[in-house]
């Protein structure tokens, strides 16, 4: 495969969008040169940096844009309390201004098959999944059923682009907008409901945990299988308090190759292989450390290692020996991973 690339590129802002009151949508200039770099499928996201008083901020934002349409490349940025990027963009990113931005990646994307497609988007998982619903309006037969939930109206993101696609779907596209402020927050029984006959529909859910967990829920009676459920977590879970994988093999070093050098490390449990490399003192490549943008991706030449989270790496990556060395946790007595491979 090709290695992914890790440099961040200063995109140019060319125009700032008022969704609600607390979201924006930003839209980047992509220069000639970095067209193939930025080529995105529909609901990936692109890694953002950015210096906040001092401090370098790196958080994740998925395209609301599609790549298959007329859509100049767009991400949309929905307000957190006291957070420190939404609300950075939201009030000092405008028309003009630069942000560094790292190649789209993501696994939350439109796969090529001949069902209906059942979205669950809560607040700003709208996001990916207007991307997903944009691409299948126009490069598929396929029908769409979107559940879009929200606290109250005013805090519906797109709602005008949603309703303008919907009428001019030919009635491939349903939207059902649900409104926890008239009637309290979906239950599980309503999402089985609102699927119907398309339990074998594939499904695109995004929104905060706890929504996802009622839809997850509210399919489990359905037999829907997992390999047709795509989840995109915008706030990841706390990791687990690590272990490495298995409760037999102990670790006992790690060989890391790196800008053509090898290190030989004792390896001390619980650490991630990143951990290990930096406590050595080496300096491999990292950024988001949540398993999201795999700058930190590195080959596993010998050994096994488990990762917690992979929103980076495809099926076919992991299974030719990738890692994301933030989230890989060794699982043989000897491990040598490369990051130069
Ligand atoms: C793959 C991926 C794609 C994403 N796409 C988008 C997108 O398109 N649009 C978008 O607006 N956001 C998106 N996010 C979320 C985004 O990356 C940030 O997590 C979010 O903007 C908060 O960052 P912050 O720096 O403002 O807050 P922080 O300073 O990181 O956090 C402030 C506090 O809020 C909590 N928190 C963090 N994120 C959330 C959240 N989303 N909801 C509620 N509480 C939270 C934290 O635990 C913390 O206590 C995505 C995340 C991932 C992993």
């Amino acid at each position: 495969m090709v290695r992914h690339e890790h440099e961040y590129h200063p995109l140019t802002v060319v125009d700032v969008v008022d969704e609600t009151a607390d979201t924006r949508s930003f839209v980047l200039d992509i220069p000639p040169a970095l067209k193939e770099t930025f080529t995105y499928a529909a609901g990936q996201f692109c890694t953002f940096r950015a210096e906040i008083d001092g401090e370098q901020v790196v958080r994740c934002y998925s395209m609301s844009s599609s790549p298959d349409t007329s859509d100049p490349f767009t991400t949309t940025v929905k307000r957190v309390p006291d957070g420190l990027m939404s609300n950075w963009m939201n009030d000092t990113l405008a028309s003009g201004g630069t942000i560094d931005v790292l190649r789209p990646s993501g696994l939350f994307v439109l796969h090529d098959r001949d069902v209906p497609i059942v979205a669950f988007a809560g607040g700003s998982g709208i996001t990916p999944v207007i991307s997903i619903v944009k691409s299948a309006l126009a490069t598929t037969d396929r029908r769409i059923l979107l559940v879009y939930a929200n606290r109250s109206a005013d805090a519906v993101i797109f709602a005008d682009d949603l309703e303008r696609l919907r009428a001019a779907s030919d009635g491939r596209l349903s939207v059902h907008h649900h409104l926890d402020s008239e009637r309290g927050f979906l239950d599980a029984a309503q999402c089985a409901a609102l699927v119907g006959d398309d339990a074998h529909a594939d499904f695109y859910i995004c929104g905060p945990g706890p929504y996802m967990d009622i839809v997850v829920a509210g399919l489990a009676p359905l037999d829907v299988t997992t390999d047709r459920v795509f989840i995109e977590r915008f706030v990841l879970p706390e990791p687990a308090p690590a272990a490495a994988g298995s409760d037999d093999v102990v670790t006992e070093s790690l060989v890391i190759k790196l800008e053509q050098r090898e290190t030989t490390v004792p390896y001390e449990a619980g650490e991630t292989i990143l951990d290990t490399a930096r406590r050595a003192g080496l300096s491999p490549p990292f950024s988001c450390e949540q398993g999201n943008c795999a700058t930190c991706m590195a080959h596993l030449d010998e050994g096994t290692a488990t990762m917690r989270v992979n929103n980076a790496l495809s099926l076919d990556e992991v299974g030719e020996g990738w890692v994301l060395t933030c989230q890989g946790l060794p699982t043989s007595p000897r491990v040598v991973v490369d990051y130069d491979a």
